[in-house]
């Protein structure tokens, strides 16, 4: 039976949801590709390129939260960290990061108003 069954990825903290097709550190059918993290990935439908494949998302290595990649949900230093996670202990990230969040948080408020 070759038939795939369909797993769901869901991000805890937007609600994206998304079929994917491997989770871990090396997908298979790729040429010597091992990512950074365990992650869900799902094969590129818009590429006919076989070997290309999306990463959906992670879980953060502090709560253990599915969460996607977009950078309003997790933020990847050294390690997956949900965007909760992120702001609960911000004051141990490097200050390079803390200024890029702020400068998000800045641009998002000027998108709003
Ligand atoms: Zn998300
Ligand atoms: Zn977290």
């Amino acid at each position: 039976m070759e038939q795939t069954r369909q797993k769901t990825f869901t991000c805890q903290l937007c609600g994206l949801t998304s079929p994917y097709s491997y989770y871990g550190q090396k997908p298979p059918n790729t040429r010597a590709i091992v990512l950074l993290e365990e992650c869900y990935v799902t094969k590129d439908p818009f590429s006919p390129d076989k070997e290309k494949f999306l990463v959906l998302g992670s879980t953060c290595s502090l709560c253990s939260m599915c969460v996607c990649v977009g950078s309003d949900c997790s933020l990847f230093y050294t390690k997956r960290f949900c965007m909760q996670c992120v702001n609960k202990h911000l004051d141990q990230f490097p200050h390079q990061i803390q200024t890029e969040l702020a400068k998000k948080k800045e641009r998002s408020k000027a998108a709003v108003s």
